[in-house]
């Protein structure tokens, strides 16, 4: 599997995230296979993952700093708590990924009427 380089940019609503990817070591702090950091604006993979596992967490990573930037991790909102934004992203990542997975014709589909949005 190709891995991105540790510079690469993903932009997620009004900001632009790191996407980096990181070796797993018992003693950092992430214990799960991807990290979403608002305070560095990164999105860090762990490294060595199956393609299918690094693309549900790269998903799921992504979900997750949607729901914080477009405010839905706020006080009073769907996901204000950690257990409840954990539940709802974590089955629409293994939702989407099992769609991508399962149709592989809809991210080409998709990338290129996107792309003729602009
Ligand atoms: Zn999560």
């Amino acid at each position: 599997m190709k891995k991105p380089s540790t510079n690469n940019k993903i932009k997620i609503g009004y900001q632009e995230l790191t996407l980096g990817i990181q070796q797993s070591n018992f003693q950092n702090e992430i214990d799960s296979y991807g990290e979403f950091d608002h305070r560095k604006n990164s999105i860090v993979i762990t490294d060595n993952l199956s393609d299918l596992d690094y693309s549900c967490t790269l998903i799921h990573e992504i979900i997750h700093a949607i729901a914080y930037y477009y405010g839905l991790t706020q006080s009073g909102q769907p996901l204000d708590s950690d257990s409840k934004e954990e539940i709802v992203v974590n089955n629409i990542a293994n939702g989407l990924t099992a769609a991508f997975r399962d149709n592989p014709f809809l991210l080409k589909e998709l990338t290129q009427r996107l792309h003729n949005v602009r």
